[in-house]
């Protein structure tokens, strides 16, 4: 059970389905579109949506607003200090604003980055650095129903391979992005980013951590890696930062806070360009964009993060979610991550083709049926589609994800999830195919505009 009772609560917009109808209508049948009073459960992300302890409450009144040299810089610095052992730490205002200033510093127009697999907005900052954005995940990635435990891992041979050829002089940085979150938020081995981080040294290339879920990767390598099955998942994320020469992280997820992020860095010279970028586009080195108080929450959410009793209960909320959707005849990626599920709607729904975008239909039955909002990761997500939003290459999977926010719904919300996944199933084949009236060049599914083939029947 949750190691924690609730305070202080806020009532969730009940709405019917004629609203509901109206609602995904106008949002172009876009769930960012939606306004949070028209959904009742919102899973679109586990992003900035999480509880505050009533510590962290306190640490935001003792916040410091001072300009320079804030005391809640301090606390938040020291914190992360403990944590990743990187004598640089920059703060900024989200995890994105990390990956702009570190590639702005780092990489050069033309080279490569490589990953395990790039997080979107990972991959549209490396793209607008004028890089390559390559992605290398584990030959088991591509197997999403297979118990391999690791399908975060990055390909070794793969990225041997790429750090031997004749562009090896291009690769600018290697990214392990723990859990893998574009991957289906499967965690990373410490064999694998060990591995990793040996190649990245011998071939004189940077290794960095895409670290927003740095506690439940070593939650999951607890549960799955036998060597580190005594350690606590604190030790196993500051081992893991220890091999790194440094993180991106957007602390919106493990920070157990609203807004944060930071940029960790090792090298004295790489961390001098970061500041100065630092300066000039988020704000002073004791603040980066973020308030005193967001600093003092950050630094306790950090600290409540890694508690055992607290990632234990959230690993086990999700596998009883997962096992309710399984019951009813869903099948989902395996094995079971943490801050998120996700559906296989290829799969529920033959009857709609990768161009008319299952996922999507998926995730829009799912708010038409029971107000609950989720994000497509398929086609409409990482497909690519031609200027007249016509699909050209399909996505691998054509994927709906459930993100959990932390410590937010309780079992019996989940259990309502369970049931409406339950009722679509039962007539998968009234669920209608979409397509994509208006499309952005880049970060399509965030502003994407789409119509039915036809209005679905109520069920
Ligand atoms: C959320 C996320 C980011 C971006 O962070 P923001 O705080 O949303 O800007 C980068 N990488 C990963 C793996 C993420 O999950």
């Amino acid at each position: 059970m949750e190691a924690y009772r609730i305070k202080v609560v806020e009532p969730i917009p009940i709405t019917g389905r004629d609203q509901r109808e109206e609602a995904l209508a106008r949002a172009g049948y876009n769930m960012f579109n939606l306004r949070s009073g028209e959904v009742t459960i919102d899973l679109l992300t586990d992003s900035g949506t999480g509880a505050l302890s009533v510590a962290q409450q306190a640490a935001a009144a003792i916040g410091d607003e001072t300009y320079a040299g804030s005391t809640s810089f301090y606390r938040f610095h020291d914190v992360i200090t403990d944590l990743t052992s990187y004598p640089h730490i920059l703060p900024v205002h989200q995890g994105r604003a990390a990956e702009r200033i570190l590639f702005s510093a780092l990489l050069e127009p033309g080279h490569i980055v490589i990953s395990n697999t790039h997080f979107d907005t990972t991959r549209a900052n490396v793209q607008l650095a004028g890089c390559e954005a390559r992605d290398l995940p584990c030959p088991e990635a591509k197997d999403i129903d297979g118990p391999y435990p690791f399908k975060g891992n990055i390909d070794l041979a793969a990225l041997e391979e790429a750090l031997k050829s004749p562009d090896a002089d291009k690769v600018d940085l290697v990214i392990m992005t723990i859990t893998n979150n574009g991957g289906g938020g499967q965690p990373v081995s410490m064999a694998n980013l060990k591995a990793t981080a040996a190649l990245c040294r011998r071939h004189g290339v940077p290794m960095f951590l895409d670290a927003a879920r740095f506690a439940e990767n070593a939650w999951l390598v607890t549960q799955r890696e036998a060597e580190y099955k005594n350690n606590t998942p604190r030790e196993i994320a500051q081992a893991a930062f220890e091999l790194a020469d440094g993180c991106m992280a957007s602390l919106k997820k493990d920070g157990i806070s609203h807004m944060g992020g930071f940029l960790g860095i090792r090298d004295d010279d790489l961390a001098n360009r970061c500041l100065n970028l630092l300066t000039a586009t988020e704000g002073f080195r004791t603040y980066g964009g973020l308030a005193g108080r967001d600093l003092d929450m950050l630094a306790q959410g950090l600290a409540e993060v890694t508690d055992p009793r607290y990632l234990r209960a959230r690993a086990e909320a999700t596998a009883h979610l997962a096992e309710l959707v399984t019951l009813a005849g869903v099948d989902i990626v395996q094995p079971v991550g943490i801050h998120a599920i996700y559906l296989n709607a290829g799969r529920l729904l033959p009857h709609v083709p990768p161009e008319r975008f299952p996922g999507h239909a998926l995730s829009c039955a799912l708010y038409l049926e029971g107000g609950i909002r989720t994000v497509e990761m398929g086609s409409l997500f990482a497909g690519e589609v031609d200027e007249q939003g016509r699909l050209v290459t399909p996505a691998a999977h054509e994927l709906v994800r459930l993100a959990i926010p932390r410590r937010v719904y309780t079992k019996s919300h989940l259990e309502y999830v369970g049931q409406v996944i339950a009722d679509i199933a039962k007539y998968p084949e009234r669920v209608p195919g979409y397509r994509v009236i208006e499309s952005p060049p880049i970060l399509r599914h965030f502003n994407a505009r789409l119509e039915p083939f036809s209005t679905s029947a109520p069920l």
